[in-house]
C-alpha cells in the first residue's frame, strides 16, 4: 500500500493531485463529500453556474443530496437527467445534452458538473468540452469505475456504429469530487466490474499493490477505510501515469490493459447489460495476461494468479462465462482491428511480463492472436 493510501486511515478526504501544469487539478476522496460539493464548488468555481448532468439511477439516490448541498452554498444550477447505460453514450444523447445547456442559457463563466459513472462523465465531458468551444467541468463520479478511472486523464466522447469512444475530445476537469461512500448504492455486479480497474492498476505496474487486494478485497467491498485506501491507490496511479503522458503518445497506453480484447468483446456483445466495460476488461486482463504467456513473457503461474483473484471476487475470466450466443474468432478479429490500437496492420497490445509489469507490445502478429483467439473461445 502507498503512503497516501495509508494516510486516508482517518476521516480526512484524501486530496491526490494530477500534475498538468496549468491544467492541473485535485482529485478529493472520502466520505459524505457530496454533503459538501456546494461549498468546495464555490470556493473553486466562485460565481460559476453548473449544469448538472446525471443519469436517471443516480439522480433517483444521489442529486437531491448534491442540490441541497449546491443550495446551501448559494451555487445555481439546472439538472439535465439522460438514461442510464452504455447506450446513452450516443450521438443522441450527446445532442440532447448540448441543446439542453444551450436552452439553459449557459455561459463560457459557467460549468457542467458529471455526477454519474463513467457513462456521464464521458458524454457530459465531451458536451463541456465543444459546447461554446469549451466550458469548464467538474467531475463527481458515482461508480467505483469512474473514482478510480474515467474522471481522471480528460479523455471523453461518445462510442459509434464503428466501435467505442471513437468521437470526443481531451478535456481535463477544473477538479474531481469522489465520495466513496455513494457507492453503497452501486449493484453488486457494477461495484466488481468497476474493482476490475482497480486491480489492473496493480496489474500494470504496482504488484505491491495487487498483493495488497488478494489479501483486502473483502474489506474494500466492504466499505472504509479499505475502499478509500484502494480508490486513492488507484487514483494515484492512474495520475502518474496521465501526467507523465497527457494525449497518450506513449506511457499511458499501459492503462489499456485487457481493453483491446475487452473493447472487441463489449462491441459483439452490443454494448448491453450483457458485459458491462469492466467485466470485459477482467476477461481482457487474463487474455492479455494468456498471450503473454503464449509469446514467452510471463509465466502459467502469473495467469493463474490474475485468474484466482478475479474470479474470487466474482469477475468473469472466460469469453464463454458471458451469457447468450457465442462469439465468432472473425467477429473479435474484425473488431479488433477496428479499435484504435491498430497501426499499419499489426495490432498493438499491453502485454506482461509478470504481476505488476505491462508494456506495450505494438508489433503482435495478428495469426499470432487469432491462433490465442481460437483456443480460448470455447474454454
Ligand atoms: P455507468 O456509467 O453505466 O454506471 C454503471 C451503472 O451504475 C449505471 O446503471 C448507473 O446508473 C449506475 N450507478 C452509477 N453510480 C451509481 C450509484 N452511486 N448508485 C446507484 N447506481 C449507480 O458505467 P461505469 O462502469 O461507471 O463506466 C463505464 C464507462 O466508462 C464506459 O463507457 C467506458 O468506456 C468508460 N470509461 C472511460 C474512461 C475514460 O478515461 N474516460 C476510462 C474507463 C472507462
Amino acid at each position: 500500500m502507498s503512503e497516501a493510501a495509508a494516510s486516508t486511515a482517518s476521516r480526512t478526504p484524501t486530496t491526490v493531485s494530477v500534475d498538468l501544469g496549468e491544467r492541473s487539478y485535485d482529485i478529493l476522496i472520502g466520505r459524505d463529500i457530496i454533503d459538501r460539493a456546494g461549498a468546495e464548488i464555490a470556493a473553486r468555481l466562485p460565481g460559476a453556474r453548473m449544469a448538472i448532468v446525471t443519469d436517471a439511477n443516480v439522480a433517483d439516490s444521489h442529486l437531491r443530496t448534491l442540490t441541497r448541498s449546491l443550495d446551501a452554498a448559494d451555487v445555481e444550477y439546472v439538472s439535465i437527467v439522460v438514461p442510464p447505460g452504455e447506450g446513452t453514450k450516443s450521438f443522441a444523447a450527446f445532442e440532447t445534452v448540448i441543446e439542453a445547456l444551450l436552452e439553459a442559457r449557459i455561459e463560457r463563466s459557467d460549468a457542467v458538473l458529471a455526477l454519474g459513472g463513467g457513462v456521464v462523465g464521458d458524454l457530459a465531458g465531451f458536451a463541456a468540452g465543444t459546447v461554446l468551444r469549451g466550458i469548464r467541468f467538474v467531475q463527481m463520479p458515482t461508480s467505483l469505475l469512474a473514482q478510480v478511472d474515467s474522471s481522471i486523464g480528460g479523455k471523453t466522447g461518445i462510442n459509434t456504429s464503428h466501435g467505442k469512444n471513437l468521437v470526443g475530445v481531451f478535456h481535463q476537469p477544473s477538479f474531481v469530487l469522489a465520495d466513496s461512500g455513494v457507492l453503497d448504492s452501486l449493484p453488486e455486479r457494477e461495484f466488481n466490474a468497476g474493482y476490475a480497474e482497480v486491480a489492473k492498476c496493480g496489474l500494470i505496474g504496482a504488484p505491491d499493490f495487487f498483493g495488497w487486494l488478494e489479501s483486502n478485497w473483502r474489506a474494500v467491498a466492504a466499505g472504509w477505510p479499505e475502499r478509500e485506501q484502494a480508490i486513492a491507490s488507484a487514483c494515484m496511479a492512474k495520475a502518474a501515469i496521465v501526467a507523465a503522458d497527457e494525449r497518450e503518445s506513449g506511457v499511458r497506453a499501459l492503462l489499456n490493459l485487457g481493453h483491446t480484447f475487452g473493447h472487441a468483446l463489449e462491441a459483439a456483445a452490443g454494448y448491453s447489460g450483457r458485459l458491462l466495460h469492466g467485466e470485459g476488461v477482467s476477461i481482457g486482463m487474463v487474455l492479455a495476461f494468456g498471450l503473454s504467456e503464449k509469446l514467452g513473457h510471463c509465466t502459467r503461474a502469473d495467469v493463474d494468479r490474475v485468474v484466482a483473484h478475479l474470479s474470487e471476487v466474482g469477475l468473469p475470466t472466460r469469453i464463454s462465462q458471458i451469457p447468450g450466443e457465442g462469439f465468432g474468432v472473425d467477429e473479435l478479429m474484425a473488431l479488433m482491428a477496428q479499435d484504435k490500437k491498430v497501426k499499419r496492420g499489426r495490432l498493438t497490445f499491453i502485454l506482461a511480463k509478470g504481476i505488476g509489469r505491462a508494456f506495450i507490445a505494438g508489433d503482435v502478429p495478428i495469426e499470432t492472436v487469432r491462433s490465442f483467439l481460437e483456443e480460448q473461445i470455447g474454454r
